[in-house]
C-alpha cells in the first residue's frame, strides 16, 4: 500500500484505549456482555435516551439482527436508497427479502421520501433509511408515511452518531437503529457496531438473537433458572476487548466531535474563500438536521472531472476517494432490480469526492488541500 502525505483516514486514538484493554485483559473475563459492554450500553441509554442498546461486532451485524427481528421471509420487500453501503441491503437479502431501491434527492444522497410511497406494495415490510454523512433524512415524513402503511423503519445510522433530527438523536427515531464503530467512523473500535431497539415489542427477542438464540442474558440477571435454546440467533456480541476500546472513545466523545466539526467547518470556510472555478457543489444541510462532522465531500460536475481531481490529489500525495457505486447496478443485484432508472443515485456515484477526514487531520493540511484544489485547472 502506498503511503500518502495526507491519507484518507487514520484511526482516532484518544489515549485511554490501551489502558482499558489492559483492564479488560486483567479482569479475567474477555467474552462478551461484561463490565465494559454494560458501560457502553449505559452510556448510550443515558446520553441519548435510547430504550435499549446492544453492542454488535459491526453495523452489518446490527442490520442482520434487524432483519431477523422483523421476521422477514422470502418475497417480502424492503425499500431503501440505492446510494448506500452493501451491508444496508445484504442484511435483508440474507433473509430472502427483495430490495426495492429508491432514488436520492437531486442535491443530497439521502433517500427522497416523496419517491417512497409509489414503491409500497402489499409485500412491503420495512423501509431502511441511511443518514448519509450523518445528515438526517426527513424522518417526520418517513414516519408519518410508514405509520399509515403499517411498516417498520430501520435507521442505518452507521455514520450518524451524535447527530440529530429536530433535536432527536438519530438511531432513536425508527423502530430499530444500527450504528458502526468501524475505524472510518467518528467513534471507533476497529470493527464494531450497535443495535438500538426503540420499539418495545423487540426488546426481549433482540437479546435472545444477540446471544445465539439462547436466553442467557436473562439467566445471568436471575430472571430464569436455566438457559436454553429458545429462538434463532447468532453470535452477534463483541468481546470485552472491543467494548473496552470503545468505552475509551465514548468517554472522549465531546472532544472527538468538537475536533471533527472544526475540521468540517475549516473545509467549508476555506472553500467559500476561493473562487469556485471547478463549479463543484457542497450538499446543503437541511434546517431539521445537524452536522456531526462525519465526512466532507464535493459534488463535481462530471465523472471525468471527478476522476481527474482524484488523480491530481493523488499526484500531490493526498488520498481522496469516491464513494458508493449504485447498488441497483451492482453485479449481484442488477438483474433483480431491472431497468428502473435512479438518476440521482447514479449522479452521486459518479461525482462525489470525499476529502481526507480524520480526528488527527491538521487544520493546516485542510488549508493545503483546499489551496491545491483552488489552483487546479
Ligand atoms: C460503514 C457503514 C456500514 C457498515 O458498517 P460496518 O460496521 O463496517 O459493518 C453500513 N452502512 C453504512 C451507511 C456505512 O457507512
Amino acid at each position: 500500500m502506498r503511503n500518502y502525505d495526507i491519507p484518507f483516514n487514520k484511526p482516532c486514538l484518544t489515549g485511554k484505549e490501551v489502558d482499558y484493554l489492559h483492564q479488560a485483559v486483567n479482569s479475567g473475563k474477555l467474552s462478551g456482555n461484561g463490565v465494559f459492554t454494560k458501560k457502553c450500553h449505559r452510556y448510550f441509554e443515558e446520553k441519548y435516551h435510547f430504550k435499549k442498546c446492544l453492542l454488535t461486532t459491526s453495523c452489518t451485524d446490527a442490520l442482520e439482527m434487524a432483519g431477523i427481528l422483523l421476521n422477514l421471509k422470502e418475497g417480502d420487500e424492503v425499500i431503501m436508497p440505492s446510494y448506500t453501503f452493501v451491508s444496508t441491503a445484504n442484511a435483508f437479502v440474507l433473509r430472502g427479502a427483495k430490495i426495492i431501491f429508491a432514488d436520492s434527492y437531486p442535491d443530497h444522497p439521502n433517500i427522497d421520501p416523496s419517491l417512497i410511497e409509489r414503491l409500497i406494495t402489499p409485500k412491503t415490510k420495512a423501509i431502511v433509511v441511511v443518514h448519509y454523512g450523518g445528515v438526517a433524512c426527513d424522518m417526520d415524513s418517513i414516519m408519518e408515511m410508514t405509520n399509515r402503511h403499517n411498516l417498520f423503519v430501520i435507521e442505518d445510522a452507521a455514520q450518524a452518531i451524535d447527530s440529530y433530527y429536530k433535536g432527536k438523536p438519530l438511531g432513536g427515531i425508527g423502530h430499530l437503529g444500527a450504528f458502526s464503530f468501524h475505524e472510518t467512523k467518528n467513534i471507533i473500535s476497529g470493527e464494531g457496531g450497535m443495535l438500538v431497539i426503540n420499539d418495545e415489542q423487540f426488546l426481549e427477542r433482540a437479546e435472545i438473537i444477540w446471544e445465539k438464540g439462547t436466553n442467557r442474558a436473562a439467566f445471568f440477571r436471575g430472571e430464569v433458572n436455566k438457559y436454553n435454546w429458545v429462538d434463532v440467533g447468532s453470535s452477534f456480541l463483541p468481546s470485552e476487548l472491543t467494548a473496552s476500546f470503545l468505552f475509551a472513545q465514548l468517554e472522549n466523545m465531546e472532544l472527538i466531535q468538537k475536533k471533527r466539526i472544526e475540521i468540517w467547518e475549516k473545509y467549508f470556510e476555506a472553500f467559500q474563500s476561493i473562487p469556485n472555478k471547478l463549479q463543484f457543489d457542497i450538499a446543503p444541510l437541511p434546517d431539521y438536521a445537524t452536522n456531526n462532522g462525519n465526512m466532507f465531500y464535493l459534488l463535481m460536475k462530471s465523472k471525468e472531472r471527478r476522476d481527474e481531481l482524484l488523480g491530481y490529489l493523488k499526484g500531490e500525495g493526498i488520498l481522496a476517494v469516491f464513494h458508493y457505486l449504485s447498488l441497483h447496478k451492482s453485479p449481484f443485484y442488477k438483474k433483480e432490480h431491472g431497468q428502473r432508472e435512479l438518476t440521482n443515485c447514479d449522479k452521486f456515484s459518479d461525482t462525489i469526492v470525499r476529502l481526507p477526514f480524520y480526528f488527527g487531520l491538521e487544520l493546516s493540511d485542510v488549508s493545503r488541500i483546499v489551496n491545491l484544489i483552488s489552483i487546479w485547472k
